[in-house]
């Protein structure tokens, strides 16, 4: 290797991006692969979005407004909280990264359950920390384990809510509860990157939370339900100190004049985004419950995904249900995850995954 990278760097496995229907295609042999596999929006954008992008066409020459104080403001608007308490990044992953940057140091713990989000781990490796990784419980955020596990040296704990790959949520008075159990010198950071696709009425608004626990930050994204994924923008909010010290680690101009304008106009759009929600909801629905019917298991899903808790078997059914033109993310010796899209590619999918346990010789499970 050229220079010297840090030993860090060599243990740091690439993140790995939902495989392409392209890269599918060509594998094996096949035509029409749908990509179900990133959790990305079925629709087209919104036309008063692609307007607010075109708008910004003429300016791609000027620096972006490095502090998106108009963004700022909407979304603190929006949020019901004061501007300082809200700060954007290209994508919540960018937001991770800044918080594992600003609050961790090597040596230092980060905490998380798992299996969750892939990029916790990523980020805690890049800064040399040490992890902790308590095992989900019922495919879900075992909040009293992931407390009992915090020690004195734990910077920062990741809670994924929906949780990321498995689609179960915490309620939010567990939420509340684990937080009274926190060191406050303890980061607890609330990835809410599915939240508009939440239907537990467990699950309630956290921004509430953040008056009384000012070590609390959340993030949320405009990839997912506002179907951004993209252009890279996303949001955290929480106390200001918490807010600044993000901000001190953007690389500069990190989000472009595009996508504030793009998140702008989908902050004005607020209802249509529930619209398609409610549309990719509705398919949850009925996607849960054709495959719990013809006999699989599958946890009560919260985001805008199903998973198949296929455990060992989990690669092979990657490879069959690829094999029948559906590409997910399969992850080895725990699950599948599939995204919910539109009704044909959902139905294509029911279909693949009959056919997959077919070819498996293996029965719902
Ligand atoms: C998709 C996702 C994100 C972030 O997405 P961005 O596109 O970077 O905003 C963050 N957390 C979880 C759990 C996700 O699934």
């Amino acid at each position: 290797m050229t220079g010297r990278p840090r030993p860090a760097i060599h243990s740091l496995p690439a993140y790995r991006p939902g495989r392409s229907a392209a890269a599918a295609e060509a594998e094996h042999g096949i035509v029409d692969a749908i990509k179900l596999a990133s959790n990305e929006a079925p629709f087209d954008p919104l036309p008063s979005v692609t307007d607010a992008i075109s708008a910004g066409l003429g300016q791609i020459n000027l620096y972006p407004d490095h502090g998106a104080a108009d963004l700022r403001t909407e979304l603190a608007d929006h949020l019901g909280v004061e501007v300082e308490q809200v700060t954007i990044a290209a994508g919540s992953v960018g937001l991770l990264q800044q918080l594992v940057l600003a609050y961790v140091d090597p040596g230092d713990t980060v905490a998380t359950c798992w299996p969750s989000f892939e990029a916790y781990p990523l980020f805690a490796l890049l800064v040399e920390a040490n992890q902790i990784r308590v095992p989900l419980r019922d495919e879900t955020f075992d909040l009293p384990a992931l407390a009992d596990a915090i020690e004195t040296d734990t910077k920062v704990v990741f809670i994924a809510n929906p949780n990321n790959p498995t689609g179960t949520v915490v309620g939010t008075d567990e939420i509340e509860h684990f937080l009274r159990t926190v060191p406050t010198g303890c980061l607890v950071v609330l990835d809410e990157a599915y939240h508009e696709f939440v239907t537990d009425p467990r699950v309630t608004d956290a921004t509430a939370l953040i008056a009384d626990h000012p070590n609390l930050v959340i993030t949320r994204t405009f990839s997912k339900a506002h179907g951004l994924a993209g252009l890279r923008i996303g949001y955290a909010f929480g106390h200001p100190d918490v807010i600044g010290a993000i901000d001190r680690t953007l690389v500069p101009f990190a989000v472009n004049d595009l996508a504030q304008r793009a998140a702008r106009a989908s902050i004005a759009a607020t209802d249509e985004m529930r619209t398609r929600v409610a549309d990719v909801v509705a398919e949850r629905s009925r996607v849960v419950a054709a495959l719990r019917s013809s006999g699989w298991t599958i946890p009560a899903p919260h985001g805008n995904f199903v998973w198949l808790p296929l455990g060992d078997l989990a690669a092979d059914f990657g490879v069959a249900l690829e094999r029948h033109g559906i590409v997910t993310r399969a992850f080895p010796a725990v699950g599948v995850r599939v995204t919910v899209a539109d009704a044909a590619s959902n139905d294509r999918f029911i279909t693949a995954l009959s056919a997959a346990a077919t070819d498996l010789h293996v029965t719902p499970r």
